[in-house]
């Protein structure tokens, strides 16, 4: 598909099978209706909202639907989910092209969404939970900026607003069903 002043997009046309295979959701019962876009969060960070992700998947927009960072700032919090009027799990289906991204080794420029989804992930296996001072002066490290977020961070443990040391919760329990999803995955 070629558009006058724009590259041309790689079609694949199992991708929305792909995706039904992942997760069960049938991205063609969506109908545009943008209830999910106008209710999530992180919208207004996206390179193309939820609805635009949905309307790739259907015409098998492999770069668009992969490439942009929307899966990245996608915080799994299942607004659109629940708003969506034909009950499609977006967040399922938003989780199963992150899973396709990886496996299949993508090359993706997000800034440091990729990064951070990383990151949040292995705090969680190993901790039981969040760990927010350990999350951002890792994210820093990693992205080559390790003083970037020090004056905040000192203004925040003075207020008590963060917490200097982690809260460690049920971090074996974590790590087993971290470890069973994996087994399913097999
Ligand atoms: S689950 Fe992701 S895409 Fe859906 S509303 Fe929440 S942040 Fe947005
Ligand atoms: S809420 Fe559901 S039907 Fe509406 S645009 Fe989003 S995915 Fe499609």
């Amino acid at each position: 598909m070629k558009i006058a002043g724009q590259k041309e997009s790689k079609i694949d046309p199992t991708l929305a099978e792909e995706i039904r295979q992942r997760c069960g959701e049938n991205v063609f019962l969506c109908y545009q209706c943008k209830k999910c876009a106008s209710g999530c969060p992180t919208r207004p960070f996206m390179e193309s909202t939820p609805t635009e992700l949905m309307r790739y998947l259907q015409l098998g927009m492999i770069d668009e639907a992969m490439k942009k960072d929307t899966i990245w700032y996608c915080l799994s919090c299942q607004t659109c989910s629940a708003r969506c009027p034909q009950n499609i799990d977006i967040a399922h289906v938003v989780d199963a092209v992150k899973i396709i991204v990886q496996e299949k080794n993508i090359k993706v420029d997000t800034g440091n969404a990729k990064l951070f989804n990383r990151l949040w992930m292995t705090l969680l296996k190993y901790m039981g939970r969040m760990y927010e001072m350990g999350l951002t002066g890792m994210l820093n490290l990693f992205s080559g900026k390790p003083f970037k977020d020090l004056p905040l961070g000192i203004k925040l443990i003075k207020k008590g607003k963060l917490k200097l040391l982690p809260t460690i919760k049920r971090p074996f329990e974590m790590m087993k069903m971290f470890s069973r999803a994996r087994d399913l995955k097999k």
